[in-house]
């Protein structure tokens, strides 16, 4: 009796134990999330959560698992596949959907592979023709500035061993579809717009990169609204622009372009320019080629100091160099990932 008693005891405790430690779901709409501090203690992982980029990474020597908030895509150790739903940030803790679990101890075999290797590039200057873009107080046109970059930044890459369209090579106007048919026709890896700001308040200036936010809007009409507010660039909108403003599609594309446009943050601030952490934008073009993107502004032509240094060729072909090893650097990462992975 007294054994049937202790066994009973430790049953007790042992079933105990089992809640306690197991997985605190939460009920948030009709999915099932986990808390990522158990998620990854019970799988002896460790998480970043970096809230300024919203990028989740959880990892150990095997395993390498990168999330977005609001994005159901995930990647795992080279593959890229999609979630019932997202992360979510709930009063200061972050859940990932239950279903992680199964995907990423599935007992399946995996298949590891190089999901991303970079080897055409579509470079969009911005404006042209009888769209000159910004003009600063000296008549500088942004069309021209963006022109001169890109090409330069043509050389660069091509100098590197990528294969390089430009949208335009001369001053002429090509619509947003225009430009986005151009990177669809070359079957384009990445495609970088080449901008450059501009601001009422003269004293702004700096760098900026843009990728596009699928989930800043809830509508096309809030996305046209927003556009319209921002109007950086003087983009008029027209049936062009209203056509293909983006319909909040989630793809594996959004996921690489804010690496993308960190990738560019962090060579620009490495080779000492003056640059902005990475912002999600309401920028049309960069939706609409259908491959990661993203917009660079590459100063302020409103700001007298800057502008002065944006009309010096040395200094367009620095920026050019930034942005060229900040392609290099992506492509690198990705290749290393896919090698590594080969390995296991
Ligand atoms: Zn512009």
């Amino acid at each position: 009796m007294k054994r049937l008693y202790l066994l009973l005891l430790i049953l007790f405790f042992t079933a105990c134990a089992t809640t306690s430690s197991g997985h605190r779901g939460i009920g948030y709409g009709s999915q099932d999330y986990v808390y990522v501090g158990d998620f990854c203690k019970k799988h002896n992982l460790q998480y970043d959560f970096d809230t300024l980029d919203d990028v989740v990474k959880i990892f150990s020597k095997e395993k390498d698992i990168r999330l977005i908030l609001n994005s159901n895509i995930v990647y795992f150790n080279g593959s890229t596949f999609g979630l019932t739903d997202s992360p979510k940030y709930i009063n200061g803790k972050l859940f990932v959907p239950r279903d992680l679990e199964a995907k990423v101890f599935s007992k399946e075999p995996v298949f590891y592979k190089s999901i991303f290797t970079i080897h055409t590039v579509v470079i969009d200057p911005g404006h042209g023709g009888n769209d000159p873009g910004a003009i600063s107080c000296r008549g500088m046109k942004e069309k021209d500035l963006n022109l001169k970059i890109a090409k330069y930044l043509k050389e660069e890459l091509e100098a590197r061993g990528f294969k390089v369209i430009l949208t335009r090579d001369r001053d002429v106007f090509i619509s947003l579809q225009g430009r986005v048919n151009v990177a669809k026709r070359n079957k384009a890896d990445i495609f970088i717009s080449v901008h450059g700001n501009s601001n009422k308040s003269k004293r702004l200036r700096g760098a900026e990169m843009y990728y596009l936010s699928p989930n800043r809007f809830n509508s096309q009409e809030r996305a046209l609204k927003l556009t319209k507010e921002d109007n950086f660039c003087s983009g008029r909108i027209n049936a062009d622009t209203e056509a293909i403003l983006w319909d909040l599609l989630l793809t594996k594309n959004y996921s690489l372009s804010v690496e993308l446009s960190h990738s560019l943050y962090f060579s620009f601030r490495n080779m000492g320019f003056s640059v902005r952490p990475p912002k999600r934008a309401p920028f049309y073009v960069l939706r609409l080629a259908y491959v990661p993107s993203v917009l660079v502004e590459t100063g302020y032509l409103s700001n007298k100091y800057e502008e002065k240094w944006l009309r010096k060729e040395s200094y367009q072909k620095q920026i050019a160099e930034a942005i060229a090893l900040a392609v290099v650097s992506m492509n690198k990462q990705y290749n290393n990932f896919a090698s590594r992975n080969k390995q296991l």
